[in-house]
């Protein structure tokens, strides 16, 4: 009989919310663990960081120096690598931190700062070892997670979701909520990968998929501008879960600039 693929989920600095993608599968997950052994996974219980598997994926963003050694030791005992989520793909929002005074921060939050081992960034995988393959999102879903896993065990590296929101919202026939209702929308400098969640809800898009290709966000900070947002607030936009995307923190320092003029 042919061996089980075996793979791991491994947890750096992160709200765990990508690993529930994975939890939220419910009864394909038991169905996935018949297909495939989850040699490690300590929000679901198995523990064997040291195993070697085929499939590791990696959620959350390299916070600390212990950190820093982990993803080695990862990229190590593993075939492919594929990071989840902002965190791991972008810095999280904690990558805000490469724009403040980390050291400050942390005596002015903590009784004790010495106890704290903290890099003064929040740096996303890539930036320490090989990544094969980025899932976007903030979280990533279940089907983003289970197409990259049939693919790459099925010998093929999956192709990349890099279109724009706004491509989806037209494919879903939803109301573009900013040319209908006038509200700040990010989608049109947004991967898609939500199949435009929010969009089809009424709701503006918030960027959490991160840059999309090809993007034009001086176009876009104009048509803010337009619809009433002042600087401050447009640098946020792009300053948020995905501010460590180089596209996204260069849009957004250009807006804070022109709010310091
Ligand atoms: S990407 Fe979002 S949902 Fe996933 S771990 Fe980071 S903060 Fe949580
Ligand atoms: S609602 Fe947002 S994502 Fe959808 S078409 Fe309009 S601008 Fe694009």
């Amino acid at each position: 009989m042919q061996a089980k693929a075996r793979v791991a989920v491994h947890k750096f600095a992160s709200c765990d919310g990508c690993q529930l993608a994975f939890l939220n599968l419910g009864e394909t997950l038991v169905r996935l663990a018949d297909l495939v052994e989850i040699v490690h996974f300590a929000e679901a219980g198995p523990l064997a960081f040291d195993e070697h598997v085929d499939v590791a994926f990696v959620e959350g963003s390299i916070s600390t120096s212990h950190d820093e050694q982990r993803i080695r030791q990862v990229r190590a005992n593993c075939t492919h690598l594929v990071t989840i989520g902002a965190c791991a793909t972008a810095g999280g929002v904690q990558a805000l931190r490469g724009m403040a005074d980390t050291k400050a921060w942390v005596e002015g939050i903590y009784a004790s700062p010495e106890y704290i081992d903290s890099l003064a960034t929040s740096t996303p995988i890539s930036d320490h070892v090989r990544v094969d393959l980025e899932l976007w999102g903030c979280p990533v879903n279940a089907r983003q997670v289970l197409g990259a896993l049939r693919a790459l065990l099925s010998g093929f590296m999956p192709p990349e979701e890099e279109d724009k929101v706004c491509l989806e919202c037209k494919r879903r026939q939803a109301v573009c909520v900013m040319v209908a209702h006038g509200i700040p929308c990010m989608g049109p400098v947004t991967r898609t990968g939500c199949g435009a969640l929010c969009p089809s809800f009424g709701r503006d898009c918030y960027g959490c998929y991160g840059p999309a290709e090809n993007l034009n966000t001086a176009s876009l900070s104009r048509r803010l501008e337009g619809i009433g947002l002042v600087r401050e607030e447009i640098a946020r936009r792009y300053l948020f879960i995905n501010n460590g995307a180089p596209q996204f923190r260069q849009a957004g320092l250009a807006a804070k600039e022109k709010t310091d003029e």
